[in-house]
């Protein structure tokens, strides 16, 4: 009995949601009382295998086929190392990748598919907890099988840390070539040239309470002064003042710095739910009662036009 978890990687790096696939898994191997085995699929694997060998992890299943993710080599090699080992669960993280190869694996191996998941648990009758409604709305879903597949949402669970002993080994796994008709051509980058908000450990995130574009320098010499990287809520990105690549949020991206200043948000659940994550919140804003206040863990209650000046001037910008 297993729990395999499925890593992923992209451009010679292994995504975050690889270590927090391992965290999810042992939770789940624990509450099943089973082993925890992973899944390293293309690139450098046995890099990967060795920097993903934490804590709790039990055995690590490398497979050298292709650099980059492909969707029919992925769906390959799960199935075919979910039907060697026979796992009660298949965990997968619910990325763009996830979402892409997650329901043909449950498919090939005939199992029921759980996907965005936000936490489960798995005592008896394994109840899954998804949001919906851009998290106004939390539903419980209870699995009635004994070998399912999962998807967990990015970032709700902390990646795993601790460096473990596991058994790493090559899977036995032949790829049928003429079965993959995918294949990576490349990779754009969204707005080409601008940077990736989900790898800051700053962000100064502003939102509607900058009021109108002139202001962007102002925060700009903030982000410069504490050499954060500038983000948004939606309005700022729907009026065309930043680009879509620096949207916060349930329709933007899920970010997890060090330190998130929100200044002016109002942290509306759709905002939220791209930020929730980060270690430490900052809000700046006028009301006392904005829904931002309730998960912050500091907050300046005053006009940002007062504030970040003072802040720029403390921490050396110009
Ligand atoms: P507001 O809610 O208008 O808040 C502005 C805040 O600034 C207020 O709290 C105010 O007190 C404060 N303020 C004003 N002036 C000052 C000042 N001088 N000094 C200090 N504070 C000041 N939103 C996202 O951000 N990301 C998403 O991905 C996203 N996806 C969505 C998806 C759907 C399907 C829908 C329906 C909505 C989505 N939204 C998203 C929009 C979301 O509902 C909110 O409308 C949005 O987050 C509000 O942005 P805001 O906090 O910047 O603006």
């Amino acid at each position: 009995m297993t729990v395999l978890a499925v890593t992923e990687h992209r451009r010679g790096e292994l995504r975050d949601p690889s270590f927090e696939v391992v965290t999810a898994g042992r939770e789940l191997a624990d509450a099943l009382g089973t082993d925890l085995h992973l899944a390293v699929i293309g690139g450098d694997v046995e890099g990967f295998a060795d920097r993903l060998n934490r804590e709790g992890v039990d055995a690590i299943h490398t497979v050298a086929e292709g650099e980059e993710f492909n969707h029919d080599v992925y769906t390959q090699a799960v199935t075919a190392m979910a039907e060697a080992h026979d796992p009660d669960a298949v965990l997968m993280a619910n990325t763009v990748n996830g979402l892409d190869y997650a329901p043909a694996v449950a498919g090939a191996l005939d199992r029921p598919l759980v996907t965005d998941a936000v936490a489960f648990d798995a005592d008896g009758t394994l109840e899954v907890t998804r949001e919906q409604y851009g998290g106004k709305v939390e539903t419980t879903v209870e699995v009635d099988a004994d070998r399912f597949a999962l998807t967990i949402r990015p970032a709700e669970w902390p990646a795993a840390e601790g460096t473990g002993d596991a058994e790493i080994a090559e899977f036995d796994f032949d790829l049928d070539e003429s079965a993959v008709r995918s294949d990576v051509k490349g990779f754009e980058e969204v707005g080409a040239g601008d940077v990736d908000i989900s790898e800051a450990d700053v962000l100064v995130s502003i939102g509607r309470g900058i009021e109108e574009e002139d202001n962007l320098p102002l925060v700009e010499a903030l982000a410069d002064a504490l050499g954060a990287t500038l983000s948004s809520s939606r309005p700022i990105v729907d009026n065309g003042w930043l680009p879509k690549n620096r949207q916060v949020g349930q329709s933007g991206k899920v970010v997890t710095p060090d330190v998130y200043i929100a200044i002016g948000i109002s942290g509306a659940v759709q905002h939220v739910a791209g930020m929730k994550g980060s270690d430490t919140i900052i809000a700046v804003n006028t009301d006392p009662n904005a829904p931002i206040m309730d998960i912050a863990d500091y907050a300046i209650v005053d006009d940002l036009f007062d504030v970040v000046p003072e802040l720029i001037e403390e921490f050396g910008g110009e």
